[in-house]
Order: C-alpha cells, then sequence, then structure tokens
C-alpha cells in the first residue's frame, strides 16, 4: 500500500518537473530573440558593422550598418572581390596576407586588422579596424565572420597628439602640465634637462619643488588669475633646480580647457634666461659705469661755464655771455641724458628707490620750468594753477619726469609755440599735465610709446635726436608712485601728457 503511495507521489514530482521543462524550452526561442536584439543594440550603439563569409562558395554578406561605413547601398550586391578592389592601394597586400593567415590556420583562425578602405561613394579613404574568427569543418575553413568600426576620427587625434607630443619633445622651453592643485602630470625632455628632473621623479610631484622658498606666494596669485581663464604671459620670476641652482626663467601658463568649458589643469612652459638676463646684467653695468664716469667730469665743466658766465657779465661782454649761455643749455641737455641713463641702469636691476617726502609742488614746477625755458627762445613755457600744492612723492624723481615732459613738449615741437604746464586739484589727489602744440602722435604709436628704446617713426621729426628712455622712465617712476602716465595727442595739432599724484601721505 505504502508502495503505491510513494510511487504516486514520484510520479507527481516528475510529471511537475517535466511541466517545468517544457516551460523553459518554450522560453528559450523568445530569450534567443532577446540576446540577439540587445547584440544588435549594443553593436549599432557603437555603430559596428558585421559581415559573413563562406569562402567555399564565394558569399558575403555585409549588414546594414556595414554598408554604411562602405557607403554602399542595402540593395546593391557585395562580393568578395568588390571588398578587396575598395581597399587603400598601400593596404590591399597587407590586408590579404592577414586574409589568408586566418583561413589557413584552423587552430587559431582569427583576425584583427586596421587599414583604409575607399568609400564606395564618395571614394573618400576611411580608417577601419576588422576583427574575425574563421570556422573551421574538418580542417576546411567553412565560416569566416566578424565585425568592423570606422575608427577614422580616432585615427587622426591619435595622428595629431602625436605630432603635439614630437613637438613637444623637440621644444628647446621645459612644457609642464599640472592639475588645479599644483601636481605635475606631465614632463618633456627640455623640462628633464632645464630643472635636472627625470619623469618618474617629478610627476605626481607639487610644483612647489621648483619654487624657490621665497617665492611660493607667487603660486596661488597665478592660480586665482588662471581660474578666472586669464593666460599669464612672458612672467618673468626664478625657479629653482634639483640641485639647488637658481634660474632666471620666463613663464607663459594657459589654463586647459576641456569641450564643455571646464578648466581640468595648466600648461606651463617655462624658458631658461638666465644667460639673457646675465647678458642685460653686463650691458647695465657697464651704461651705469660710463654714465657715472661722464657725470663727474660735466660737472667740473659746468662750474666753469657758471663762473665764466658771472665773469663776462660782470665785464658786460655780450659776445661771451652768449655763447657760454649756449653752451651751458649743452651741458645742462647732457646732464638730463646722464642722469636718464643712470636711472635706467638702476631700474632695470631693481636698485631704485623712492626717497618720499612732504614738499610743496611749485617750486619745482618753475625750476623744471625755467631750466626747459633754457633748452628754447622759441617757446612759451607758461604755468597754471599749480600753487598750494603739497605732494608726498620723489621730490628729484618727480622734477626728473617734468624735464622729460617738457623737453619732450619742446624737442617735437619744431615750430615752436605755447607749452603749459599745469595742474588740477582733485579730493585727495592732483592731476598734472603738460600740453604742447607741437607734432602730435599717431595712434599706433601712442600705444607703444611708453616701452624702452620706443621711438616713433614720424617723418617731420626723424632728424630729432634721442633714445627712447625718457618716456619709459617716466612711465617706470609713476609706477613707483602706484600711479601712471596718459597721453591724448592728434597729428598736426599737439599733444598732452598727464597723470595724478597722492597729495597727502598715505
Ligand atoms: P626720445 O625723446 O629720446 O626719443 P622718449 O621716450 O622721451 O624718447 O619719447 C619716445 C617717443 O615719443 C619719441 O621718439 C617721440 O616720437 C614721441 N614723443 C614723446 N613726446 C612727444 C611729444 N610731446 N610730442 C610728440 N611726440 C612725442
Amino acid at each position: 500500500m505504502e508502495d503505491i503511495e510513494t510511487l504516486k507521489v514520484q510520479l507527481a514530482t516528475s510529471l511537475q518537473r517535466q511541466k517545468e521543462l517544457e516551460h523553459q524550452l518554450a522560453l528559450i526561442p523568445q530569450q534567443m530573440e532577446e540576446s540577439a536584439a540587445r547584440l544588435t543594440m549594443a553593436m549599432e550603439s557603437v555603430q559596428m558593422g558585421t559581415w559573413d563569409y563562406k569562402p567555399q562558395i564565394d558569399e558575403l554578406i555585409w549588414s546594414n550598418q556595414c554598408r554604411k561605413i562602405y557607403g554602399i547601398s542595402p540593395e546593391e550586391k557585395v562580393t568578395f572581390d568588390l571588398f578587396i578592389n575598395n581597399i587603400h592601394e598601400e593596404d590591399k597586400i597587407f590586408v590579404m596576407q592577414e586574409i589568408e593567415k586566418a583561413l589557413h590556420s584552423p587552430d587559431n583562425g582569427l583576425y584583427d586588422v586596421t587599414f583604409r578602405i575607399l568609400r564606395f561613394d564618395d571614394g573618400e579613404p576611411r580608417w577601419i579596424r576588422s576583427q574575425g574568427k574563421v570556422y573551421f569543418k574538418e580542417q576546411k575553413a567553412e565560416h569566416f565572420i566578424g565585425t568592423i568600426i570606422d575608427i577614422t576620427d580616432h585615427k587622426l587625434a591619435q595622428e595629431k597628439s602625436a605630432r603635439l607630443v614630437a613637438i613637444i619633445e623637440t621644444s628647446d622651453d621645459a612644457i609642464i602640465s599640472k592639475t588645479l592643485d599644483g601636481i605635475i602630470t606631465s614632463w618633456n625632455e627640455s623640462a628633464k634637462r632645464t630643472f635636472g628632473y627625470t619623469e618618474d621623479e617629478i610627476i605626481g610631484q607639487s610644483i612647489l619643488r621648483l619654487i624657490p622658498p621665497d617665492r611660493q606666494d607667487e603660486e596661488p596669485h597665478i592660480l586665482s588669475r588662471l581660474r578666472r581663464g586669464e593666460r599669464v604671459e612672458h612672467f618673468e620670476t626664478k625657479r629653482m633646480t634639483k640641485d639647488g641652482r637658481l634660474l632666471d626663467v620666463s613663464l607663459t601658463i594657459s589654463p586647459v580647457i576641456n569641450t564643455e568649458g571646464k578648466i581640468i589643469g595648466l600648461s606651463k612652459i617655462a624658458r631658461d634666461i638666465t644667460e639673457r638676463k646675465q647678458e642685460e646684467l653686463r650691458k647695465n653695468d657697464f651704461i651705469a659705469m660710463v654714465s657715472h664716469e661722464l657725470k663727474t667730469p660735466l660737472t667740473s665743466m659746468k662750474s666753469y661755464l657758471q663762473v665764466l658766465l658771472a665773469k663776462a657779465k660782470k665785464e658786460g661782454d655780450e659776445f661771451t655771455i652768449n655763447a657760454l649761455t649756449r653752451a651751458d643749455v649743452q651741458a645742462k641737455k647732457m646732464t638730463v641724458m646722464i642722469q636718464d641713463f643712470l636711472s635706467l641702469a638702476r631700474l632695470e636691476e631693481g636698485k631704485i628707490s623712492l626717497h618720499k617726502e612732504i614738499f610743496t609742488l611749485h617750486p619745482v614746477i618753475e625750476e623744471t620750468a625755467s631750466d626747459a625755458q633754457y633748452l628754447s627762445s622759441n617757446h612759451n613755457i607758461v604755468l597754471q594753477d599749480c600753487e598750494d600744492i603739497t605732494l608726498y612723492a620723489d621730490r628729484d624723481k618727480i622734477g626728473q619726469i617734468l624735464m622729460n615732459l617738457l623737453s619732450n613738449a619742446i624737442k617735437y615741437s619744431p615750430k615752436g609755440g605755447t607749452i603749459i604746464i599745469g595742474c588740477e586739484k582733485q579730493p585727495g589727489k592732483v592731476k598734472i599735465y603738460v600740453r604742447d602744440e607741437g607734432v602730435g602722435i599717431s595712434e599706433t604709436d601712442q600705444k607703444r610709446l611708453f616701452e624702452r628704446f620706443y621711438r616713433s617713426k614720424n617723418e617731420k621729426i626723424k632728424t630729432v635726436s634721442g633714445f627712447g628712455i625718457g618716456l619709459y622712465l617716466v612711465s617706470e617712476i609713476l609706477r613707483y608712485h602706484n600711479s601712471h602716465i596718459e597721453v591724448e595727442s592728434e597729428e598736426g595739432v599737439g599733444s598732452v601728457f598727464y597723470f595724478s599724484l597722492n597729495t597727502e601721505a598715505n
């Protein structure tokens, strides 16, 4: 009895299992369909085409995506010969060899080639990668299937970056890239030569390793400018090599911006200018030495001239008075030139220092104007509204600025005329200006006037002598006073140069 019951239960269980199996079997075609659909979707999303070749009956089938890559319509028949015909001439033999290899190696049968095709529709060359596998039956290649993908964009990007890498590696400048936190991410050959660190030693390290201890605060300052998307160009500073040597470098730093416009890092070009700096230093030393040597004999010449002038005046010798006055004017011009050269040399060495004091402006203007008036009887120098102004500045250097502006006003007004040196009082400040009725300055020249050694190309004044350092000094001295020089000018009408200075000590 019990046995029959057991048998019944066993029968029921196996019937149940059979049902389940039938159900699962029924699901298989649907599952296969789903996986095939998933595969097609995945391939379409990466724009991958498929091909299917039966060597024994020479039949080739291309999927729609494959046809799109080749630029051939879905209806057109494709053959193996057609496929071979449209391979780029330079790659044809290599591809045929690879196919042969795959078709004749039953133990492997794998195929993976990158080559150029010529599209059927427009003949445009494209780079493609094709991967496949040969299936064998009784050692004979029966079925060869695979995929293709258009990798032209990737290939071009690869070529472009290879070209850039070659340029970077052969550059004479050190080219370094770093993250926004200052971690070095790339380092070229020249960086290695300049700073002494190999790529392995420095990548992943902080850029602070290259910055001398007394300049470490430069980095946050530069970073804040770059974060705003600005470029920092030709910034002259010092950097440190692996063995602790200090180098003079000129830095150009730019933000690296991704396609979404986000700053993802920084690139830095460092040029070693140590040699150039030393050369400049030698030149400056020379200029300073020569100017200094010239000053002593000139001072004694000037005092003899004064003595002689006083004697001639006493004797009422008009001819001698005239000749000595002219000699004195020339000596004054020379003094100004020498003073400018000395200032230039000091400035370049960063040795210029201000001796600020509180002083009344009017006497300085009067003195300078009367000295300048000496230089020309053709011009009339007029003072305007400069009384009762007290400045806190370097008196001698302000005198030097005014002398430069007045002598330029004379030099560049060959026809003479009135020159006004005037003041305009403003709260806590005074604006000082020098106006002339001279040749004027073109707009292009106005932009470059304050550069060292810059002289305008105006034909009318080509015989006027000068070195192009006067206005550079004016602008530098004003920069030291936290001010700046400005110009307004019209050719053939005249120019006005002006600047502002604080009237209170602050
Ligand atoms: P320099 O007078 O020795 O050439 P500066 O630096 O003083 O050098 O002046 C630079 C140039 O600016 C001059 O060569 C001249 O062309 C122009 N310039 C300066 N001042 C005037 C002015 N008042 N009127 C016209 N041009 C001027």
